[in-house]
């Protein structure tokens, strides 16, 4: 039997909404690796975690990484506009912890026109995307790709974020495992078999707000306890980890 190829794991997860909270425990439980990515505000009207919660998902070892100010998406804004979302929603991240924030991601996944100068110029080491199907985080550390949204997606959404993200035969294959198995924990085992086979970085994320909607804790948990037996302590890694 040849030797298993290098996997590592990431998981990350956006909006900074008090039900992150749960989220962590859940991670912490098992061993797993967590970035939260926050806003001050979320002009989409869902609550932010407190100061002192965040603080402590930071002292329990997560990280902790920006999502701009007001959690304002960037294609819509000037680049003003932008460049001041992104750099008070480091400030304001920085203050918080009393500590340096590396990472970013785009509120809705794209960084627009000018997302990716703005990031790098406002001192972040990497922005997450949402470009699913990956299983490598690819060569641009401001537009990181992540492996699958934990949540159902249909057919028709799946084909969008394939295409809207250049297309490509690589990420065919992790299309094709998440519309397989009845269920997301099913069609996450199919995903989990091709990673375990070809290596790279699974990178999972989700909302947990979302989770919560959609009613998907047991789903959340099953695929967390098959992430925990797929990869080892030392391939767990936050997504600053795998940016480097
Ligand atoms: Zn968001």
């Amino acid at each position: 039997m040849p030797d298993r190829v290098p996997l590592r794991l990431t998981t990350s997860w956006d909006d900074g909404h008090p039900l992150d909270r749960r989220v962590a425990d859940e991670l912490a439980r098992r061993g797993l690796p967590g970035t939260f990515y926050v806003p001050r505000h979320n002009v989409e009207g869902r609550p932010v975690m407190a100061a002192a919660d965040i603080r402590a998902l930071a002292a329990e070892g997560f990280e902790l990484a920006a999502h701009t100010s007001d959690h304002v998406r960037l294609p819509g804004l000037s680049r003003e506009q932008a460049r001041r979302q992104i750099e008070e929603g480091r400030h304001w991240l920085e203050d918080v912890l009393g500590a340096p924030v590396r990472g970013f991601a785009y509120p809705g996944g794209h960084p627009g026109r000018w997302g990716r100068a703005l990031a790098r110029e406002a001192g972040f080491t990497y922005a997450r995307t949402t470009r699913m199907l990956c299983l490598e985080p690819g060569p641009d550390p401001f537009a990181m790709g992540t492996t699958a949204q934990i949540f159902h997606h249909g057919l028709p959404a799946l084909l969008r974020n394939w295409l809207r993200h250049g297309g490509g035969g690589g990420r065919l294959g992790v299309l094709s495992d998440l519309r397989s198995g009845a269920g997301l924990p099913a069609a996450m085992a199919v995903l989990f078999a091709r990673a375990r086979r070809q290596g790279g970085v699974l990178h999972l994320w989700s909302h947990s707000w979302e989770i919560e909607q959609r009613d998907l804790w047991a789903a959340f948990d099953d695929i967390m306890a098959m992430a925990a037996d797929l990869v080892p302590a030392d391939g767990r890694l936050t997504n600053e980890g795998v940016s480097r």
